[in-house]
């Protein structure tokens, strides 16, 4: 058991599977996360990547279920979503995170986990809280201007914008659709996605 644990730590002292990555969305609830996660989730697939979502909401769900939205909660939150990712992504997986991950250190560990096994592509959803709020997909920016919902990202809660992250994509500026082209485009820049077999 000790020995796993070791090794999990030490990634240099156990095999990696070539071509893993991790795509990390970050931004405001709402800047789009998930929607262009999940645009361009399936056609990783059909490429014939092995493809994970770690969507922040299911995992909170899950793996961080309990943790409330103190910085030290945020952050064990995101520490484990970065720390899953490397574990993936050392299997070779395509990773696809949609967490808030408002603080820029803790993205900054995840990128230290994934690495040192893998490629880590920090997209930025970029979107203005006034625009979140006008979509306020889920109904909790009314509440958090209301002050029924304390530590709102964007709100009553800071959200660090990255400063060099490998792409920026502003979803009031670019469709959803246009989105998750230009983050393919990426991946394919970066020699991540398999060249399409002829049918
Ligand atoms: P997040 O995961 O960041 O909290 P969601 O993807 O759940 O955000 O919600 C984003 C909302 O914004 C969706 O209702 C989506 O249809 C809408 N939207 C409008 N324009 C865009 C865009 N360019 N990219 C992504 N989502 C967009």
């Amino acid at each position: 058991m000790t020995d796993h644990i070791y090794a999990a730590e030490h990634p240099e002292t156990t095999h990696v599977r070539p071509g893993g990555f991790t795509l990390w969305f970050t931004g405001l609830s709402g800047s789009g996360k998930t929607t262009i996660a999940h645009l361009v989730g399936p056609e990783l697939d059909r490429r014939g990547l092995v493809v994970e979502y770690l969507d922040g909401d299911n995992v909170r769900m899950h793996l961080s279920k309990g943790l409330g939205f103190s910085k030290e909660d945020r952050d064990t939150h995101i520490e484990r979503v970065g720390w899953v990712a490397s574990r993936l992504t050392r299997q070779g997986g395509a990773v696809i995170t949609a967490a808030i991950s408002p603080y820029a250190e803790t993205r900054q560990q995840a990128r230290d986990w994934v690495e040192p096994v893998g490629t880590f592509v920090e997209v930025y959803v970029k979107a203005s809280v006034d625009e979140c709020a006008r979509r306020d997909v889920k109904g909790l920016y009314e509440k958090a201007f209301k002050g029924e919902i304390k530590e709102f990202t964007g709100v009553s809660d800071p959200y660090e914008e990255p400063t060099n992250p490998e792409l920026v994509v502003d979803t009031e500026e670019h469709s959803a659709e246009e989105c998750a082209a230009l983050v393919f485009a990426k991946l394919e820049e970066l020699g991540l996605v398999p060249a399409e077999v002829a049918a």
